[in-house]
């Protein structure tokens, strides 16, 4: 038993805008506690993660500045910010990802250096956790080979690596292809006049195009997926605001298939009275994981089959500038998007670059196209076990965790704790952020994790 004045130390193990926000939290929350953080990233930069620690300063953020606060109780907490470095900005503006990651390393600094809690920042990778059941604590090892204590771990290891389409690649046999765009340093060196063929059409695809843009690429682009549709561009400034989705929100064990006869009929009614479709999917997001946990597992597996693909098209939009340089690109003839299932990659023995074969949407017949570099735009994969993770595995194999039925995160309780198998739920290893999809959906943007990471901090505080 500890004596009730001991240090309470929390580890929090990932260290992008979840885990630093836990981390700030927990300093902002803990009054007259004696408590102290370990922050671990693996990577070489704190407080950016995957989203925000873009090299590419003409990634813009994809939700305007007015509702990008990293805190739930200051709302235009970020507004300001940009505001003291761009006296133009408006709730409106679209930042870049970088200015967004300057916002939250300084956001961490400044807690960090007024708070009496301590952050630790260590630049190490977790591998595995051990509980001390005796201790009443956790052992944290690195992949440095360290050990440390902690009463409380939060897991913040953000979205799992993109997947290789189903049989495409195997893996080690393919030089020249990039399995994973967020951290390849892909188009580094490359020609610039050679093709770039992108394997998705959603946002990955999107950030290449911008950066091989931005770097002065001149070759043709050329972007795949089944249905060859592109993320849609957000309303400069919405006409009218629709509100109450009472018809979404009140459901009654919706289906996969209601939910989208409903969230259709509404868009088309609003439309039918001048308003925009946008409206309505922003009506149904604060709604969505409540939707979510009504849906029973089969229905689940529907959605995930037939309706994400389409919610996820109108749901991530991406910022007007973004859109013009797009289609720009498209009218120009520079970027083509091809409307088509990527069949196989296979080494092309006459060049040694990558062959790929696809089947054109509505064709018979099969085509081949050569490339130097091929890059895997399909984003995150929705398969937890599929990444590399050896922290993942590691706490899998203790039967610390599992994974939720259909593997989309891991299983958690109401609070975030992890469900050990047999059902015991474990208060002191707690999960945030995309780890929590199978459990709320919606768990990616800025406007779900900062309330989940006020929430933990107050929790693992009480
Ligand atoms: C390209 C992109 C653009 C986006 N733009 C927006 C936007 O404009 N607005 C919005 O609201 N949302 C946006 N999002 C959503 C975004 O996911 C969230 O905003 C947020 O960045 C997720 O943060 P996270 O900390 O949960 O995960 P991540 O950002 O993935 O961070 C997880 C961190 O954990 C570290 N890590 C993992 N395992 C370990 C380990 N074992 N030990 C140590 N460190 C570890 C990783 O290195 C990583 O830095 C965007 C997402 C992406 C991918």
């Amino acid at each position: 038993m500890k004596p009730c004045d001991s240090e309470q130390v929390v580890a929090v193990i990932g260290g992008g805008f979840s885990g630093t926000m836990v981390a700030v939290q927990l300093a902002r929350l803990a009054g007259t506690r004696r408590c102290r953080v370990i922050l671990f990233e693996k990577g070489n930069r704190f407080a950016r993660g995957v989203a925000y620690g873009t090299t590419c300063e003409q990634h813009l953020l994809n939700v305007p500045a007015g509702h990008m606060s990293a805190l739930p109780d200051e709302p235009s907490h970020f507004l300001d910010w940009l505001r003291r470095h761009d006296p133009d900005a408006h709730a409106g503006t679209f930042a870049s990802r970088q200015q967004y990651g300057n916002y939250l390393e300084e956001l961490l600094g400044s807690t960090a250096g007024t708070s009496p809690v301590e952050i630790e920042l260590s630049n190490d990778e977790v591998v595995d956790l051990v509980e001390e059941p005796s201790e009443g604590s956790i052992t944290l090892k690195t992949a440095r080979g360290n050990s440390r204590r902690a009463d409380h771990v939060v897991l913040a290891l953000g979205h799992a690596p993109p997947q290789d389409p189903a049989g495409l690649v195997r893996p080690g046999h393919l030089p020249g292809y990039f399995a994973n765009p967020w951290n390849s340093g892909g188009l580094e060196g490359l020609d610039p006049s050679d093709p770039i063929p992108l394997i998705g059409t959603g946002l990955t695809a999107v950030d290449l195009v911008i950066e091989a843009e931005a770097r002065g690429h001149r070759g043709p682009i050329h972007a795949y997926s089944r249905h060859g549709i592109l993320p849609h561009r957000h309303q400069a400034a919405p006409s009218r605001v629709h509100s109450g989705h009472t018809d979404i929100a009140g459901m009654h064990t919706p289906t996969a298939r209601s939910l989208l006869k409903q969230v259709r009929s509404e868009a088309r009614q609003w439309q039918a009275e001048g308003g925009d479709w946008r409206s309505v999917i922003d009506g149904v997001r604060p709604v969505a994981q409540t939707l979510w946990r009504g849906l029973a597992e089969p229905e689940r597996r529907r959605f995930l089959r037939h309706v994400a693909p389409r919610w996820d098209v109108h749901r991530h939009r991406i910022a007007p500038q973004i859109d013009d340089r797009i289609q720009a690109a498209r009218e120009g003839g520079q970027f083509e998007v091809v409307a088509a299932r990527v069949l196989a990659l296979e080494v092309d023995e006459a060049t040694r670059g990558i062959r790929m074969r696809i089947r054109p949407r509505g064709a018979s017949e099969d085509e081949s196209r050569v490339y130097r570099r091929v890059f895997n735009c399909t984003g995150p994969s929705r398969d937890i076990r599929a990444g590399s993770s050896p922290l993942l595995k590691a706490i899998i194999r203790r039967g610390l965790g599992q994974p939720g039925p259909l593997a989309l995160g891991l299983d958690v309780g109401d609070s975030g704790a992890l469900i050990a198998p047999g059902g015991r739920e474990n208060a002191r290893i707690l999960a945030i952020g995309p780890l929590l999809k199978e459990k709320l959906w919606e768990t990616t943007a800025i406007r779900e994790l900062r309330v989940q990471a006020a929430d933990l901090a107050r929790q693992i505080l009480s």
